[in-house]
């Protein structure tokens, strides 16, 4: 079996038979010629919702990665958990969601799915004891994150697998987090993996996307079904960027996590600092699990600030190489307020997020210079 990076540059991405283009062409055709009634050319396409050889190199490079069978490209990540949810859930049939899930998943089971007769639980997914008790005869799914957002929980997959499938239910992992150069949850016993391509696969915060990836046949077939039925689907300069973007994912999260390494030892003990938050401390209640099903632990660090809220909002305010917004996984970094910013949706539910909360997404640019601009933040904290 091929490298990861081997992987990145070249599965889906053979030169172009007709011209020797090494990259991918971006094809903009919405249609094919087809060479009579019925007759198909040799690659097989026909209209560009059903299938377009940008998206298809892009898929098979996204099956690769996560070592899949079937990959399927969507307009967001929002896209891709719709295709599934819609895919793998009936009325009447029985959810459980992670209790700090991603707050656009949470909406989309809580503001939309109930509508058509799903019902969901929240559990903390690193406690399995906890899972065990909220499932039901009609669980059919078990949705987990991990590392999740932005507190960086850790779920143990291979144990998360047993326990749902043991009670007849799938498993999805959301991976947007640790992108799959840190983890490949189908190798964990996972069913289907979700990202948000927007994040660390793209890369570049020039692009919204999001990927399924599953070794499961039927459900591949519903999936790819539903992408063309629902037109859930992203157009091909997305594709082309998303493409672009990945062959570069494992240089990245080696420098993505070599820097967030660095800020963390700026935070912990720093006075202005309560709790950091990142799975690669020996003292984060999931460091274990995420040192045995993660290459390295990624750049996505939060931490509490003594001074509550109004020190979280400062300090925020404060940075300059650091940007202030939302999203993550790019190149240059970014400072956000959860409470007030990625998570307001959450507020007043279960998944609410301490109010003294930070999130970074720590960038690859030098690390010194990124040090150097969080600790002046700090001083006003
Ligand atoms: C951003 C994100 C999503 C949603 O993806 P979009 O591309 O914004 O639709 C889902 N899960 C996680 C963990 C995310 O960070």
């Amino acid at each position: 079996m091929r490298g990861f990076s081997t992987n990145a540059i070249h599965a889906g991405q053979d030169p172009d038979p007709g011209t020797g283009a090494v990259i991918p062409p971006l094809h903009l055709s919405s249609t094919f010629a087809q060479d009579g009634v019925g007759g198909l050319r040799q690659g097989g396409f026909e209209y560009a919702r059903s299938a377009n050889p940008t998206r298809t190199a892009l898929q098979e490079a996204l099956a690769a990665l996560e070592g899949g069978r079937h990959g399927l490209a969507f307009g967001s990540g929002m896209g891709a958990a719709d295709v599934l949810l819609r895919s793998a859930l009936r009325p009447g049939d029985h959810l459980v969601l992670p209790h700090d899930a991603y707050g656009g998943t949470f909406r989309l089971v809580d503001k939309v799915l109930t509508h058509w007769g799903v019902e969901y639980s929240t559990v903390d997914l690193s406690d399995v004891v906890a899972l065990r008790s909220a499932m039901r005869p009609t669980t059919r799914l078990v949705w987990s994150e991990t590392p999740t957002n932005p507190l960086l929980g850790i779920a143990d997959i291979a144990a998360v697998a047993e326990e749902a499938h043991s009670a007849g239910a799938r498993l999805v992992v959301d991976n947007t987090f640790a992108s799959p150069y840190l983890q490949t949850p189908l190798a964990l016993g996972a069913d289907v993996v979700l990202h948000s391509t927007t994040k660390y696969i793209g890369g570049h915060s020039d692009v919204v996307g999001g990927a399924l990836v599953t070794d499961d046949d039927a459900l591949a077939e519903q999936l790819a079904f539903l992408q063309n039925a629902a037109g859930q689907v992203p157009g091909p300069f997305d594709n082309w960027l998303t493409l672009r973007g990945l062959k570069t994912l494992a240089v990245r999260m080696e420098r993505h996590s070599d820097n967030a390494e660095r800020i963390v030892e700026l935070l912990v003990g720093h006075p202005a600092v309560s709790h950091v938050l990142y799975p690669g401390l020996p003292e984060h209640p999931g460091h274990e699990i995420a040192a045995k099903q993660m290459r390295r632990f990624g750049g996505m660090v939060s931490f509490r600030l003594a001074g509550g809220r109004e020190a979280a909002l400062r300090v925020c305010a404060a940075t300059e190489l650091f940007t202030l917004a939302e999203s993550l996984g790019g190149v240059e970094s970014l400072i956000e307020h959860p409470g007030a910013m990625t998570h307001m949706s959450v507020a007043g539910s279960a998944l609410e997020v301490p109010d003294d909360l930070v999130r970074l997404s720590v960038g690859i640019e030098d690390v010194s210079d990124l040090v150097d601009d969080l600790r002046a933040a700090l001083e006003v904290a």
